[in-house]
């Protein structure tokens, strides 16, 4: 279960959220959680979670692991502030920081590398899926990014299926059209990968996830786990999430 801050919430407003966050999931043995905030605060995430199942991500991340690239962070650089996992090619980033497949895979490379775990978001486009381009969208985002990992390499990602139409728009998938999703994606990895490869993959949904759509989305098998936007921003909620 893994929340995505985005650009919000300062160092205190994150220690604040944890104290708030820790005794609600104390006993959430069933998953792993991850919460992603803005790299101004993994430091003190890293800190407000220690001694918790609590994991911390960034949310993105450069492939280089040091050099003149002025405003980037390695992978290297988050391990090293006390993060485990990263998302990577989250819609978002594809959308407004010209990110791409190509990227995504060398983010992806980068992350592994760094002995981070990656959590590689695709997704299609409202437009996409009104003309019935959904599979194929999903297909090539597969194809041309994690599809081109080593199997070693592809058995440290988990994948986040995240319909662009549903991010941060109310409009959640409802849970059959989220499982379709993941049954396409799940049909790659098998192809790329083979059956064993196909069962462990972990896949989560994103979009417009709240504690009231979160036990009808984790009751379809095909769904191993959420990456909530919005609704992770607050303790009670992002806990009730956590707890379906
Ligand atoms: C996200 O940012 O990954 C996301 C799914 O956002 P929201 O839950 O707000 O739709």
């Amino acid at each position: 279960m893994a929340g995505n801050w985005k650009m919000y919430k300062t160092p205190a407003e994150t220690t604040a959220f944890f104290e708030k966050f820790r005794p609600l999931v104390e006993k959430s043995e069933h998953c792993e959680i991850v919460i992603c905030p803005p790299f101004t605060n993994i430091a003190a995430a890293a800190s407000a979670a220690q001694g918790t199942r609590v994991r911390i991500g960034a949310q993105d991340l450069y492939w280089a692991k040091e050099g003149a690239f002025t405003g980037e962070v390695s992978g290297p650089m988050i391990k090293a502030c006390g993060c485990t996992h990263v998302l990577v090619g989250h819609s978002e980033r594809r959308q407004y920081f010209e990110e791409t497949n190509e990227t995504v895979l060398q983010r992806t490379i980068a992350a592994l590398d760094a002995g981070l775990t990656p959590i590689v978001c695709v997704g299609e486009h409202l437009a996409e899926r009104e003309t019935g381009e959904t599979e194929a969208v999903l297909s090539l985002q597969f194809r041309a990014g994690v599809g081109l990992l080593s199997p070693e390499q592809f058995a440290g990602i988990v994948i986040a299926y995240e319909p662009v139409w549903a991010i941060g728009t109310g409009k959640t998938a409802t849970p059959e059209i989220a499982a379709d999703a993941h049954r396409v994606l799940r049909a790659q990895v098998r192809a790329r990968y083979g059956p064993a490869a196909g069962d462990a993959v972990r896949i989560l949904y994103g979009g417009s996830v709240k504690p009231d759509n979160a036990r009808t989305l984790m009751a379809q098998p095909e769904i191993d786990g959420v990456l909530v936007g919005g609704a992770s921003l607050d303790a009670n909620s992002f806990a009730s999430i956590v707890n379906f």
